[in-house]
């Protein structure tokens, strides 16, 4: 038998079981075996109801349950660390696409790290380009992380397939050719792919990650496309249908800029549920972060 299934009496100075006792209880402990809780109570008779667990004293701690981190992005190395001040949301964008470029393992490695070392034992993961071209390896990388450390993710395919020079395709033309010529040389599509690619791609990278983590005790896959400016119909529609069959979650941006707003306006001039309603959406599968702006710009239907 190894250490770590060995009853074990953790004894920290207070137990926060949930949060509906506030102050938690003090001078309780837990008694585990490899992850399973065996018992729970004041310490002394902890200890005195499992004479054979191991007694670990965790002096100055408190023990509750992991944190949830409902909406990251399998990137921990900060904006600042990758040389990127803070900017208008796009202009901060098209920078960082240039600056980002992390080793998928390193990156993935820290990321664990540093949620353990913060008690976050649960994620919600959505999409992550690390700007190395092979997103296959970066998504990869992050799912065999968290599988290694233990902790519960819920791991969303990314996607996008419009709006990479302006958030409308139909303007992109327009808006280069007005640009100064020095400027308008700059306003490219990205060199390397950012997701997976189109829809079938997409669909086939989630399939082959489903494969392989379909039935894996930690690791939920589903959809996480980037937002709807940055994603077509096409490509929501077909996200959904898959995600329809095979019962997968939809994690994606809501409105995070006024621009965002105005494109998404012209995009969804029916509103934003309503488009997300006629495009198989509008579910209890799917969930949205970033809705920011939603109720400045009067897009909360
Ligand atoms: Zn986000």
């Amino acid at each position: 038998m190894t250490q770590a299934s060995l009853p074990t009496s953790l004894l920290p100075d207070a137990i926060l079981p949930d949060s509906r006792t506030p102050g938690g209880l003090p001078g309780h402990g837990v008694a585990v075996q490899g992850n399973r809780i065996l018992d729970l109570g004041r310490r002394e008779e902890l200890v005195e109801r499992n004479p054979q667990a191991i007694t670990k004293v965790l002096r100055g701690a408190v023990l509750m349950p992991g944190l949830v981190n409902a909406h990251q992005h399998g990137r921990l190395v900060s904006s600042l660390q990758l040389g990127l001040e803070d900017d208008y949301l796009e202009s901060f964008m098209v920078k960082s696409r240039d600056r980002l470029f992390l080793d998928p393992e390193l990156n993935a490695r820290l990321v664990c790290a540093s949620f353990l070392a913060g008690g976050v034992t649960t994620a919600v993961q959505t999409n992550t380009p690390l700007g190395t071209g092979d997103y296959e390896r970066e998504i990869r990388s992050m799912i065999s992380a968290y599988d290694g450390a233990g902790i519960r993710a819920a791991v969303a395919v990314g996607c996008m397939d419009r709006g990479h020079v302006v958030y409308r395709d139909d303007l992109e033309e327009t808006f280069v050719a007005g640009l100064p010529s020095e400027v308008g040389v700059l306003a490219t599509r990205p060199a390397r792919p950012i997701y997976a690619g189109n829809s079938a791609n997409t669909i086939a990278l989630a399939k082959a990650l489903l494969q392989d983590y379909g039935r894996h005790p930690l690791i939920s896959i589903g959809y996480g496309p980037a937002g709807p400016q940055w994603a077509s119909d096409d490509l929501l529609r077909a996200i959904a249908t898959h995600a329809s069959e095979d019962g997968l979650f939809v994690h994606f941006h809501g409105l995070e800029s006024i621009a965002q707003c105005v494109a998404v306006a012209k995009i969804y001039p029916e509103g934003f549920l309503a488009r997300l309603k006629k495009l198989g959406l509008a579910n209890s599968r799917t969930s949205i972060g970033h809705a920011d702006f939603h109720r400045s710009c009067g897009l909360d239907d």
